[in-house]
């Protein structure tokens, strides 16, 4: 049985995207993407809500570096960058921006998603393991 993207928690989410690649909620009515998940479009109320496969590019919204770990698990991390990302598409991800030294991030930069299929990407590769979407500098 499948459920229901609107049924669908964040990492649950992304695992039942992770197969097609770096995709978003779009609403099949007025063709908005959105994110986070929600039961209906936040534009129009239609429920017609599908996963569409994105460019997988944005850039810096705000970012926060975090210096102290909030659990033992984090401490080989620490600094990190804790990033909201606003992507090309227009919903904007909670996520960690990787490679890159955390004084070097800017407000704006070119980000883009880590190991995932995107449409500007269709490499018939899968995507590995099952982390959530993290981003790095876009250097193209
Ligand atoms: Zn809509």
């Amino acid at each position: 049985m499948i459920t229901p993207l609107s049924l669908l928690v964040s990492h649950q989410y992304w695992e039942n995207v992770r197969p097609q690649g770096f995709s978003l909620p779009q609403c099949q009515s007025c063709k908005a993407f959105h994110f986070y998940l929600r039961p209906a479009c936040p534009g129009c109320g239609s429920l017609d809500i599908k996963a569409v496969l994105t460019s997988g590019r944005g850039s810096v919204y705000s970012f926060s570096i975090v210096h102290r770990a909030p659990s033992a698990s984090f401490e080989k991390d620490v600094p990190y960058v804790v990033a909201l990302v606003a992507t090309d598409e227009g919903p904007h991800l909670m996520t960690r921006l990787m490679k890159i030294k955390p004084q070097d991030v800017k407000i704006g930069m070119r980000v883009v998603v880590i190991g995932w299929r995107t449409h500007r990407d269709p490499a018939d590769q899968v995507s590995e393991g099952a982390a959530p979407p993290l981003f790095e500098p876009d250097l193209s």
